[in-house]
């Protein structure tokens, strides 16, 4: 066998790059549907889609030549101009979504720094709150992204650590599961949230699921009980669908399993057809209106090039039946997952193609076996020790999935 080649590229990230990921040791090269190819030639099954940004798959044909076709037309003008696939794009985004307004981004992060910005607006002009007293409650195991604001309201040290001085405003309440009475199996306690709201609290921002907490999925009800205590406070709900909607849960939204809709929605990753970054904020007029010229903005944010993609993504995860397919072989991929039955999993839980497999971390640490389900050609990553995310691109077939089910199944009977 000759060399690998990896081992050369994987030297170049570290040689030039700060080592700000741990990634596993795999070269990718190409990507294709819900399959991806390293560096020497082999293949894998994605079990991560880049976070959930990959739902359409790798290099969707249609995706591929519309980006093609709007990049030999327009690509970049800043919103200093209007542009045709910008508002065609607003159209369709608010009428999938059921929202009046929007404002684009390009990250996650910088969708999250915007909704905090126009809660505040709200919470000021609207609410009449004391300037500069304005307060924001999150839940603790978050993730809403990297920015210094952004981490100044996490629990997780690891994101903190040497970053302050931190943005006040943000107090943290307990995610559902959390909180003392934990071992009552069907809790939906929004208590802590309650303690934390005064006269200056203008939203609660959460996600419906937490992704990166480790798929924890809080218990039926609990989101609808946090809906209807913002309604009766008057504070803005907000929700961070970013990695968990445009179908990842089963349904458009996270929030539609509960029959509520919140004040605020937050979108990234998949919303680029996993072609490029797009992220955007959605709500009401009335809280949009708050943003006038000068007051928020990015250079790229809504440019032609990823407004046309993201339009063209939102219409087939639709056309392509990404939402149902994931409900379904979500359901059946979690209930074969937790049919596996092995002393080494502890809980398998999650909804549609967004899966958590914790692990009793005394018999082996989900990073270790995520290079063993590497070795057997499915990418994996491990979130925190002892979870595994299992996040296909949501147009895997059934066949693929069951191919997935039985390397999972083995690597698991084998330790
Ligand atoms: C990924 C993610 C973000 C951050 O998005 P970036 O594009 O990485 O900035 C924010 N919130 C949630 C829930 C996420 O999963």
């Amino acid at each position: 066998m000759p060399p690998s080649l990896q081992d050369e590229y994987i030297k170049k990230e570290i040689l030039f790059g700060a080592q700000n990921y741990a990634p596993l040791s795999v070269v990718l090269k190409k990507g294709k549907g819900a399959y991806l190819w390293d560096v020497d030639g082999n293949k894998y099954l994605d079990m991560v889609s880049a976070y959930s940004a990959v739902s359409h798959g790798h290099s969707h044909p249609e995706l591929v030549k519309t980006i093609q076709d709007q990049a030999e037309n327009l690509a970049i003008t800043s919103r200093a101009f209007f542009t045709e696939p910008f508002g065609n794009f607003l159209e369709k985004l608010t009428k999938v979504a059921g929202f009046e307004s929007a404002l684009t981004m390009n990250t996650g992060a910088e969708a999250v720094e915007t909704a905090i910005k126009a809660s505040r607006r709200w919470g000021y002009f609207t609410k009449g709150i004391e300037e500069n007293k304005a307060e924001i409650i999150v839940a603790d195991g978050n993730f809403h992204g990297r920015t210094t604001t952004i981490v100044s309201f996490s629990t997780d040290p690891s994101y903190k650590d040497g970053f302050g001085p931190f943005t006040p405003g943000f107090e943290s309440a307990n995610y559902c599961g959390s909180c003392d009475c934990e071992s009552i199996n069907n809790c939906i306690s929004i208590e802590s949230f309650e303690r934390k709201i005064n006269k200056n609290t203008c939203a609660i921002l959460v996600e419906p699921i937490q992704g990166e907490a480790g798929i924890r999925v809080p218990k039926d009800g609990w989101l609808k009980e946090l809906s209807k205590l913002c309604i009766e406070k008057n504070i803005l709900l907000i929700l961070d669908e970013i990695q968990s909607g445009l179908g990842r849960t089963g349904k458009l939204f996270a929030y539609q399993h509960e029959d509520i809709v919140p004040d605020g929605l937050i979108l990234g990753k998949a919303l680029g057809g996993a072609l490029l970054p797009i992220s955007a904020f959605l709500g009401s007029k009335d809280l949009m209106k708050y943003f006038n010229p000068g007051s928020h903005g990015s250079t790229f944010g809504g440019n032609p090039l990823a407004a046309k993609v993201a339009t063209r993504a939102l219409e087939l995860l639709f056309e392509d039946n990404l939402i149902e397919n994931s409900a379904e072989l979500g359901q059946y991929f979690k209930s074969k997952l937790q049919s596996i039955n092995n002393e080494i999993i502890k809980e398998v839980r999650g909804k549609g193609l967004w899966i958590g497999m914790e692990l009793n971390d005394s018999h082996i640490n989900a990073k270790d076996l995520c290079l063993m389900l590497l070795n057997e050609g499915l990418l994996c990553k491990e979130t925190h020790k002892s979870v595994i995310r299992f996040a296909p691109p949501l147009m895997i077939s059934k066949k693929e999935l069951d191919w997935a089910i039985k390397k999972i199944t083995k690597v698991i009977r084998s330790i």
